[in-house]
């Protein structure tokens, strides 16, 4: 994630500040420029005007839920719409009125945030109905099951609770669980819809993740039975990628998206120990690539692996468990190539269609 600047003194500002904590001027996210831009009410209506040094003033509409303390995205500048890019994917939320609705909400609604600004910054549309396909749709409830059917990402608001999901964590022996983790999870089988499904993608897909027609329901029910195959990090990221295809898919397209967010995190911060020499394969340090467009799957895995290993080196220094608790085996390291190609040609994929596959129902249970 990248850091910004504050347009009136100057100060570094982040992607969830609401206001700078120097000058004390509002700040919002305009997803458009994917840009924090600081702000100054017009003292009409709900309008603001960007303040801003080299450039000229623009005006602003706040999204409608950061009325209530949950968003900092600001709405299309056209269109009139009330709601910012990444809120307009909610169908459901909770019942404010119940205690803890809210601010379990606005947790989550940090998590969205970060996925939508990534898919935003791959190019990749979060809402393909203009091509007959699903959009991207967020039902925030609780008692429901956590999972995805037909581009509606379902979330239990219980997982926000930092207690039992620690629990979970440990009756499932998940060495990593997170609510960004969750949502990056049950995008995947979104996009696994758009981009794989029924395209020139699909053969490759399967000789490298197996066969996604095995019936998933039983396949579920047989992981929970017996758990991961005894040989499972040779071949899986996780654990739960062993139950289904799509389920491999959706947990190593969470894994690059972890990485590439780290990765554009560590190179803003100045982090990465690759500084120490020279990487083949990549350009650096004679030319920055921006990781979500330009860099080679080679160069990334080149930056990825030093910056884990120093990660969890600091972790242990500060006595916390390893900061990046997986192994990347061979052919994960194929997969996880694959999904950087699909991600890259997503664009293109989607004006390229080969056959349109029948759609099958599917719930995917989150781990
Ligand atoms: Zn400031
Ligand atoms: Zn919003
Ligand atoms: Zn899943």
């Amino acid at each position: 994630m990248r850091t910004y600047t504050c347009g009136a003194c100057g100060h570094r500002v982040y992607f969830e500040n609401i206001s700078c904590v120097r000058c004390g001027h509002m700040l919002g996210f305009d997803a458009e420029r994917l840009e924090v831009v600081t702000l100054t009410a017009s003292g009409q209506n709900d309008e603001y005007i960007q303040i801003a040094r080299h450039e000229p003033a623009q005006s602003y509409r706040f999204c409608l839920n950061a009325g209530h303390g949950v968003c900092n995205w600001l709405a299309p500048k056209t269109g009139g719409a009330e709601l910012c890019v990444a809120c307009s994917l909610n169908r459901t939320i909770p019942n404010l009125q119940e205690p803890g609705n809210l601010a379990a909400w606005g947790e989550f609604e940090l998590a969205k945030k970060r996925l939508i600004y990534q898919l935003l910054r791959f190019g990749l549309p979060v809402d393909a109905t203009h091509i007959g396909r699903h959009k991207l749709t967020f039902d925030f409830a609780r008692d429901t099951t956590t999972g995805h059917l037909d581009g509606v990402i379902s979330v239990d608001m219980l997982e926000a609770d930092s207690v039992w999901r620690e629990q979970q964590k440990q009756l499932f022996q998940e060495p990593y669980r997170s609510l960004l983790g969750h949502l990056r999870h049950e995008s995947g089988h979104f996009y696994w819809m758009l981009l794989v499904e029924g395209t020139g993608h699909l053969d490759r897909f399967r000789s490298l993740f197996g066969d996604d027609t095995l019936d998933y329901s039983n396949a579920l029910a047989s992981y929970h039975d017996t758990g991961p195959v005894a040989n499972w990090q040779e071949l899986h990221v996780s654990a739960y990628a062993c139950a289904h295809p799509w389920e491999d898919w959706a947990e190593t397209w969470a894994h690059y998206l972890h990485m590439v967010d780290a990765l554009d995190t560590s190179e803003e911060w100045g982090l990465e120990p690759r500084a120490r020499g020279l990487v083949f394969g990549s350009f650096w340090p004679f030319k920055i690539s921006d990781i979500y467009r330009e860099e080679t799957f080679e160069a990334l895995m080149e930056r990825w692996i030093p910056l884990t290993l120093s990660l969890n080196s600091l972790s242990r220094s500060m006595g916390h468990a390893d900061y990046y608790p997986f192994v990347i085996s061979d052919p994960v390291r194929k997969k996880l190539g694959f999904v950087h190609e699909v991600i890259r040609n997503g664009g293109a994929q989607l004006g390229q269609r080969t056959t349109a596959t029948p759609r099958r129902p599917r719930r995917s249970k989150a781990r």
